[in-house]
């Protein structure tokens, strides 16, 4: 039987994520991105003869807090080993980083797959790690030049199960990860800038087989749309060779973006044999109980368990509450605006809507206080403001800051609600359509709309609507 719905996907992602430390992960430099090329090194990022690495306590924090948001054990004893290979971005022949006895394993993380519903993948191990340096090869013609500044940055590498089953998937859990991950504060998870490297491994099997089909590792993936283009094509690749009666190869690919396509990664970087071994230089890592019990302490509300509270106290939709908790920074404005007295459903329109708009086109910028959109939505519903003022003087208050209502009123903004002063505009507007006001009485009420739209237009957009339209009632039925 032929057709893509016979196969079944296997994905598993190794992700790496640069911790947010200042400096490196075994001496002092700088861990910052985009200082200028190879300024960012010393003797132990270098790999000099006789320099000691030292590990950066920090790092070792934030290896731990990412472990237990990721429901792992965290092991009181793991091991730095080094692993070796040669490479120009490496000039100390080997990466420090941790093989048999990592940090932490038998995790795990909830998310929601597009395809599944609610599902747990699992977190098979967390390390700790240092980076590589860069090749760039674009920065001479055709010659390849070494930036190490990047060289001994702090990592951990997260490694699933092979759990995930859609490239869709992939990137969902991807996206949940990340947000984890800033909630905690571990990374900012920024691929554009590196701190989040994702390597992903993919097989077939025929719908019904429990056995692992053989896996192709592809890497150069360097955003979360290309995870699941990456995936998709090596995907589509794998079950066409399967249907022609090909064998998969297990192999490393490299995507190419441009093209959309997956190419063989020359085999002569690929031959593996790492010849992993303790590194000498560096003790094992023991943690502490109150080092680990510390980050569990301090661990902050996550993502998920944050939606579901939002869904119950704030009686928002499922939809709204994810939104709304997307990034740690929105869930807290939101809150502080629920807190500064605003409407709970009102304000969730207000920050989805005016406030993430704004944000988005001012470099993620929360603009406006809390408190100054709280005190708008009141004006809104007192009936001072009607929504659209509201949101002029939105702009106006992000923009240049101040008081709602100095803003409204310096705008010419406040809607009146004085019925005397309404009564003047609807007795002009109804002196002056003789002929609607005929066609109304004798039952063509339908045209209220229009007399309010009237009203409105004589008080240049001032009038209370609500109000403007009881007054008009009043008077054309009397
Ligand atoms: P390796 O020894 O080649 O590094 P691992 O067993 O450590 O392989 O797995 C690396 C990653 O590949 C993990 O995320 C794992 O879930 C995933 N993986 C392993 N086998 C498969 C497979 N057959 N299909 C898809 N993913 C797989
Ligand atoms: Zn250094
Ligand atoms: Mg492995």
């Amino acid at each position: 039987m032929g057709g893509a719905n016979a196969w079944e996907t296997v994905i598993g992602l190794e992700t790496h994520v640069q911790l947010r430390t200042n400096s490196k992960m075994f001496c002092g430099c700088s861990a910052a991105f985009g200082a200028p090329p190879n300024t960012n090194v010393c003797p132990v990022c270098l790999g000099l003869p006789g320099a000691l690495p030292v590990p950066n306590e920090q790092a070792i924090r934030l290896a731990v807090r990412a472990a237990l948001a990721l429901n792992g054990t965290v092991h009181p004893k793991s091991v730095f080993a080094r692993k070796n290979y040669f490479y120009p971005d490496l000039p100390k022949g080997y990466q420090i980083s941790q093989f048999d006895q990592p940090l932490a394993t038998d995790g795990s993380l909830v998310f929601l797959s597009p395809d599944r519903g609610v599902v747990t993948v699992s977190i098979v191990r967390l390390h700790v790690e240092e980076d590589a340096g860069k090749s760039l090869h674009d920065r001479f013609p055709k010659q390849t030049a070494v930036d190490l500044n990047r060289c001994g940055v702090p990592l951990v590498e997260i490694v699933t199960g092979p759990d995930l089953r859609s490239p869709q998937e992939a990137r969902a859990y991807l996206l949940t990860l990340k947000q984890v991950l800033e909630y905690t504060g571990v990374s900012d998870c920024d691929m554009e800038k590196g701190s989040l490297r994702v390597d992903a491994n993919v097989s077939v099997r025929r719908v019904g087989e429990t056995a692992l089909g053989t896996k192709v590792e592809v890497k150069n993936i360097n955003s979360f749309a290309y995870v699941e283009k990456a995936l998709t094509v090596e995907r589509d690749r794998q079950i066409a060779l399967r249907e022609a009666g090909g064998t998969v190869v297990q192999q490393t690919m490299l995507y190419d973006a441009k093209e959309n396509a997956v190419r063989p990664q020359r085999s002569k970087e690929e031959s593996h044999d790492y010849r992993y071994f303790p590194d000498p230089d560096l003790p094992p890592l023991v943690l502490s109980t109150e080092l680990v019990a510390e980050q569990q302490a301090t661990l902050p509300e996550l993502p998920a368990r944050k939606r579901d509270r939002f869904v119950a106290q704030y009686a928002l939709s499922q939809q709204d509450a994810s939104v709304l908790t997307a990034s740690r920074a929105v869930a807290d404005y939101y809150e502080a605006v629920v807190h500064a007295g605003a409407d709970a459903k009102a304000a969730a329109n207000w920050v989805m809507g005016e406030v993430l708009a704004d944000a988005k086109a001012h470099d993620d910028q929360l603009r406006a206080s809390a408190g100054a959109l709280a005190q708008l939505i009141g004006l809104v519903r007192g009936g001072t403001l009607s929504h659209q003022a509201a949101k002029r003087v939105f702009g106006e208050v992000a923009d240049r800051g101040g008081d709602p209502r100095n803003v409204a009123e310096a705008l010419g903004l406040v809607q009146v609600a004085d019925a005397g002063v309404l009564a003047g505009w609807v007795s002009d507007v109804l002196a002056s359509q003789p002929q609607e006001v005929a066609r109304y009485r004798s039952g063509e009420t339908r045209l209220l709309q229009f007399f309010v739209g009237q009203v409105m237009k004589a008080s240049r957009g001032k009038a209370d609507p609500k109000l403007a339209q009881r007054v008009l009632e009043e008077k054309l039925t009397a």
